[in-house]
């Protein structure tokens, strides 16, 4: 369908093909409420430039910053700025809010996916997965190396951050017969009754934790939240499992504490740098899983991701307000359809 028959433009421009490249169906959901759809691999903040001026609303996927102040200024017709993605620091969120423009995200489409791959590192380093396939791809039937291990019935975990990933995580352990503790400064103990979790103090969590699984946003806060102080506190023998992001664990006191065994193992699919350099020190530790920031991964979050940004774009370009607006201080003043 060409784009001229449609009132309103929807452009993606920058998007993921390896694993999130749009799916074959939004132009069809868009042409309903009127749009058009045209997705790029944009770059610059020219070439966004040259393809978005006419853009009602403009999707930008990748995490790198290209919607910036000085481009915002120059999309005159643009209403929305979605990120296809839970955190939204690639797009410029002051200055839309300033020009009168949404910001949305989009937070629940892998929330299922996070929390499988939280529970697959917790599995994985509690039955030595992966160095006893790796023993046995070189032809060693080595059961010596599934020593030492437990049993994951009746243990504790902790989870920092009750929200939507760390939530379903609750629920999802109960099945294991786990006993689940949570540090949330920003939810209270309904939330914990909501998913089966005794809300309590962070100190409280370190100590009394078996496995740690983080799932707080990267904020101020929460950057190298769990530090010196912190593995010096753990309960020894602690499992700790990040899928959240980075910076929220110090790497140096978090090799340190494996190396002297406090932590037991680590499973990590976000690192403080990524991808981690070749001489990085948890590259050869063996109680360590690592993966390539992929927590989010699936044919069904790519799917609901895609669904969520034709159902965002289509109440933006029919009037109305969407959901996930991360800027509901713009509401008031709103740029009109130009
Ligand atoms: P959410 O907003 O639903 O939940 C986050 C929770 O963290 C909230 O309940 C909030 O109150 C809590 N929190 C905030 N500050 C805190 C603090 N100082 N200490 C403890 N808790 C705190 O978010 P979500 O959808 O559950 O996602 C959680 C995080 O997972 C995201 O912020 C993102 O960084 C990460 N994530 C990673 C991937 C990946 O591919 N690895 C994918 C999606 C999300």
């Amino acid at each position: 369908m060409s784009a001229a028959k449609f009132p309103h433009k929807v452009v993606l421009i920058d998007y993921d093909e390896k694993l999130f490249a749009p799916m074959e169906s939004e132009a069809e959901m868009l042409a309903r409420a009127g749009a058009s759809w045209e997705t790029y691999q944009l770059r610059t903040p020219q070439a966004v430039l040259e393809v978005a001026r006419d853009a009602d609303v403009v999707v930008i996927q990748t995490v790198r910053v290209l919607l910036t102040r000085e481009v915002i200024a120059q999309l005159p017709r643009c209403r929305c700025m979605i990120r296809a993605g839970a955190g939204y620091d690639s797009i410029d969120y002051k200055a839309a809010t300033e020009y009168g423009v949404m910001v949305c995200n989009a937070p629940t489409y892998c929330t299922d996916d996070v929390a499988d791959h939280a529970m697959a590192l917790l599995l994985s380093s509690l039955r030595h997965v992966p160095r006893l396939d790796a023993a046995m791809r070189q032809g060693r039937f080595a059961r010596e190396l599934a020593i030492p291990t437990r049993r994951l019935k009746g243990s504790t975990l902790g989870i920092i951050g009750l929200g939507r990933i760390g939530g379903t995580l609750a629920r999802r352990v109960k099945g294991w017969e786990v006993a689940v503790i949570a540090y949330d400064p920003y939810v209270g103990q309904d939330r914990g009754d909501q998913v089966g979790a005794r809300m309590v103090g962070l100190d409280e969590l370190l100590e009394r934790s078996d496995f740690i699984s983080v799932h707080c946003p990267l904020t101020d806060e929460t950057h190298h939240m769990l530090s010196w102080d912190e593995f010096a506190r753990v309960k020894p023998g602690l499992i700790l499992v990040n899928t959240a992001r980075g910076p929220i664990v110090h790497q140096e006191p978090l090799v340190k504490a494996l190396e002297e065994g406090r932590v037991w193992a680590a499973g990590l699919d976000v690192t403080e740098q990524e991808p981690l350099p070749p001489d990085s020190p948890l590259l050869r530790m063996d109680s360590v899983i690592l993966t390539p920031h992929i927590s989010a991964n699936s044919p069904e979050a790519r799917r609901d991701l895609y669904r969520l940004i034709c159902e965002i774009s289509g109440a933006v370009v029919q009037g109305r307000i969407p959901e996930f607006v991360v800027n509901p201080e713009v509401l008031g003043h709103l740029r009109k359809e130009g």
